[in-house]
């Protein structure tokens, strides 16, 4: 992707872990590298298409300056998410904030933190087999699209809360398939499953994305009874990018999900060329090999 890069912005702030820090202040660098599409913006000369840089500066300043955070990590994290929430165009960027008077007492240049973030694409499987399952599932899209993060407690909290219903949410619901009316999988002594699949935009981890899902989960009266057992709501994270992932709690892609056809089908509905990292296979063939 191509990139605007901004260099060692300076900025008076007050970030620090010593109170002095927060009373005196010091100088902060900041260099961000934003990485957008600018052939249009090469091609047209309007500056529209593009991302104003200037703008971006001025923008770094007011952030580092409203706020006395302790750590630039902190300092780096919030801004790094509020310009990706408010800078069209912008996929990804990579963010250093540097502290050339860190005040250590030995003789160094600078100290700093860099991080990169970025928008992310996630598609998620949802199903249910217990009471109003389409209302359940109406209930878990809602949620999913309205969700929100207060950015300087980072708890989750309802869009309007957050930001007087300004549209800066950092999960966008892009695309929901049809409901599908499957037969129960495993332990198939139960109601049968209404099935979807989602998409969608976060800028959430994986990790945060997996939590997030389990509290709409409980918010829906989900209780981990029995694997494999009846559900108000599940929610499945099948696709983040491309990442593969092994953790003890989260496996990327799902594990299960290119025998599933009550994943497939619905993710077919709205991702039929969408490619499984690891097998190489796109949704369609998998749809195409899995067990009736
Ligand atoms: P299942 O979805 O297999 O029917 P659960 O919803 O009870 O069962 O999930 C069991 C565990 O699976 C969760 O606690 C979660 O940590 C783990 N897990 C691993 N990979 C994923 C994933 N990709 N999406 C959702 N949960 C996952
Ligand atoms: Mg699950």
């Amino acid at each position: 992707m191509d990139k605007i890069k901004i260099k060692n912005l300076e900025v008076f702030a007050k970030h620090g872990v010593f109170p002095e820090e927060n009373k005196l202040g010091q100088k902060f660098l900041v260099s961000v590298v934003l990485y957008t599409d600018t052939r249009k913006a090469g091609k047209t000369d309007d500056l529209t298409a593009s991302i104003h840089y200037g703008e971006i500066c001025r923008f770094i300043d007011a952030h580092m300056k409203s706020h006395t955070f302790q750590l630039i990590e902190r300092a780096a994290e919030t801004l790094a998410e509020e310009l990706l929430l408010h800078t069209p165009h912008l996929e990804k960027l990579r963010l250093e904030v540097k502290k050339p008077w860190a005040p250590i007492g030995l003789p160094l240049e600078t100290a700093s933190v860099e991080i990169e973030r970025q928008w992310h694409i996630a598609y998620i499987a949802l199903g249910s087999n217990i009471g109003d399952r389409q209302a359940n599932l109406d209930q878990a899209v809602e949620a999913l699209a309205h969700l929100s993060r207060d950015i300087q407690t980072d708890e989750l909290c309802s869009q309007n809360e957050a930001d007087g219903g300004k549209d800066i949410r950092h999960t966008h619901v892009v695309k929901v398939s049809k409901y599908y009316e499957t037969p129960p999988y495993g332990m198939t002594e139960q109601p049968d499953f209404l099935n979807a699949c989602l998409k969608l935009r976060t800028l959430l981890s994986p990790q945060e994305l997996l939590k997030t899902l389990q509290k709409i989960e409980k918010d829906a009266g989900r209780e981990r009874v029995i694997h494999w057992g009846p559900r108000t709501l599940d929610l499945d994270i099948i696709f983040y990018d491309n990442l593969v992932l092994e953790t003890a709690d989260l496996c990327i892609p799902h594990v299960e999900m290119h025998k599933r056809r009550f994943v497939l089908e619905p993710l077919y509905d709205i991702a039929p060329y969408k490619r499984h990292p690891v097998y190489g296979k796109t949704v369609r063939e998998m749809l195409e090999q899995a067990d009736t």
